[in-house]
């Protein structure tokens, strides 16, 4: 029995069989065609089913992960279609009498050359997009299959072998998005990061992940199933604890099974809560609201049971594109997301990009400690277009629904007048422009540095609610790099620090007669509930699937005792 750690992406135990996906890399070898008519006509029939594959993928995007998503493959299928691509590869098979294999790679090279050469990281990415149009291109004329609509990356795997535990070094957009949940028991990458799209589909979708396993967990399946002559490790996943186990012992496995049965029995009886309000034994009322980053995700969180969004991380509609989201496209997105709560209150943050979560388009300037850097608010405010873009689309969509509007990572009072005199210049416009919208938006903003915990009786008078993130938060005050895998062992369970700042903010926030909610995951940690309800926090918001786990415990806190 082997164990390994990695980073907890989302809880749940999974037993099943190994299934290892490398993507394939061998490169096409150069043969000499003597038909050139066939080989000119077996690449047509593959850049034909590599369009249909990327129609299809486009359609589940947009299906499981909005527009933004499904941009990446309407601009493959442009690569695709653009008429000088097609022709210097038709061309090198003309005129070299080579297979089309190898005249997509060589095309696809000089490709990457030239955009490589404008030293424009830009420019670099669309030398990656062609590359990415030339792999499928280049599998598509391998395979033999010309009728599958989206290549599964589970193709290869056993239909009867029943819901595998799938395993890769990384997945990109359409891998990710290949992934059926009733095929999958869970996901294991030695490599990945918590924006990923196989952890944002793998949250939502509750299905149990962990991250940053390491190239050697996948080296040592690999031997394994050598040794094996091919035949798959059994793995136990304990997606809370980010622990996996190879070829576990009988004690082991029948121990994790009967946890496993307890856990579905669990979810099972959690359904009866679904219609319930949240209150506590002494009848204190709690809100549970849902994060989101996604349109997709809010419909989830709608049908989860969830009070309304207590964080839509805006930041999801900026990734996976080549530009930054008009204002108009920004207004549609928050818009569905409002109505889609029909009433219910929507908490959407600004851009929260920099640190790990990155926008190629804004080329912003390398920094030594980008968590410490330029990001989220303090981008925003040194981009007023950018900034003001984004505020007259929320302000715009408050018209459609029950708006509050959240601005992170705040560590001063300068800053929180700044927002608000911009937001007032906003709102000021669209009254000129006679565009309805809710001018009594309330404004409220993260705790989620220690100075703004620090100093939350001076900014409470100064906006309408706080809302506590406690990822950074923790990240801050501990001095402890959110993204690593190897300071578990320095986390403090008990959260002493951290909560003692939450606790200030709390009682500053009632001192003010602000609601003050939690945002971060240790709003999800049900043994931290009680203390939460203690310090006089209403609201809670976690991922849609922990919902009814965290309404079961608010019915078990009595405050009176
Ligand atoms: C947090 O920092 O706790 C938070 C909720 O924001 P994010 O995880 O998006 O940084
Ligand atoms: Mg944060």
């Amino acid at each position: 029995m082997e164990k390994y750690q990695g980073q907890p992406i989302c809880d749940g135990i999974a037993i099943g069989k190994a299934f290892l996906y490398f993507r394939e890399t061998g490169v096409p070898k150069r043969t000499q065609v003597t038909d050139l008519p066939a080989e000119l006509e077996r690449l047509n029939k593959a850049k034909a089913m590599a369009e249909r594959q990327l129609m299809s993928l486009r359609e589940k995007a947009l299906l499981e992960l909005g527009k933004e998503q499904a941009q990446v493959f309407e601009s493959h299928a442009m690569i695709l279609n653009d008429a000088e691509y097609f022709r210097s590869i038709a061309d090198l098979v003309r005129t070299e009498s080579v297979n089309a294999e190898f005249a997509v790679m060589q095309a696809s090279n000089e490709y990457a050359a030239f955009f490589d050469s404008m030293g424009d990281p830009f420019l670099a990415e669309r030398g990656a997009d062609v590359a990415d149009v030339s792999d499928r291109l280049i599998a598509c004329l391998r395979s033999e299959n010309a009728s599958c609509a989206i290549p599964s990356i589970l193709s290869h795997k056993d239909p009867s072998s029943g819901k595998c535990i799938l395993c890769a070094d990384d997945l990109s957009p359409s891998e990710a998005l290949s992934i059926e949940p009733g095929q999958v028991a869970a996901i294991l990458l030695a490599h990945g990061s918590s924006t990923s799209h196989a952890a944002i589909l793998a949250k939502s979708k509750g299905i149990p992940a962990i991250l940053g396993l390491g190239p050697e967990f996948l080296t040592l399946l690999r031997k394994h199933a050598e040794n094996e002559e091919g035949n798959a490790p059994l793995l136990i996943v304990d997606g809370k604890a980010a622990e996996v186990f190879l070829d576990p012992s009988e004690e082991m496995l029948s121990a994790y099974q009967e946890k496993q049965k307890a856990q579905e029995e669990k979810l099972r009886s959690l359904q009866a809560l679904k219609s319930k309000e949240s209150i506590t034994a002494d009848g204190t009322k709690v809100l549970i609201f849902a994060n989101a980053g996604t349109i997709e995700e809010v419909k989830a969180a709608a049908s989860a049971g969830a009070d309304g969004i207590g964080l839509f991380r805006s930041e999801f509609l900026f990734f996976q594109r080549k530009a930054l989201p008009t204002e108009e496209e920004q207004f549609q997105a928050y818009r569905a997301a409002l109505e889609c709560m029909n009433g219910r209150q929507v908490i959407i943050r600004t851009l929260d990009v920099g640190a790990d979560k990155k926008l190629p388009y804004l080329e912003l300037e390398k920094e030594n400690n980008p968590a410490l850097g330029l990001r989220a608010i303090r981008l925003c405010l040194t981009r007023p277009a950018l900034f003001r873009a984004q505020l007259r689309a929320l302000y715009r969509a408050s018209h459609y629904g029950n708006l509050s509007i959240l601005f992170p990572m705040i560590t001063s009072a300068r800053e929180v007048r700044q927002i608000l005199s911009l937001c007032s210049e906003v709102r000021a416009e669209l009254q000129a422009e006679c565009v309805p919208h809710n001018a009594q938006v309330p404004l409220g903003i993260m705790i989620e540095t220690p100075a703004a915990a620090l100093l939350s009786d001076e900014l409470a008078p100064l906006v309408d609610f706080f809302s506590v993130g406690t990822n950074d938060l923790t990240q801050y005050t501990l001095a402890m790099d959110r993204q690593s895998a190897n300071l578990e062992p320095f986390r403090d369970p008990s959260q002493e620090a951290i909560l003692r700042l939450i606790r200030i903010a709390a009682d500053n926030a009632r001192k003010q007669g602000i609601p003050v909610g939690v945002c971060g995951e240790l709003a999800a940690d049900p043994s931290f509930t009680k203390t939460f309800l203690q310090m006089g926090i209403r609201e809670l918001s976690v991922a849609s699937p922990r919902i009814l786990q965290l309404r079961e415990a608010v019915q078990g806190v009595d405050l009176r005792g």
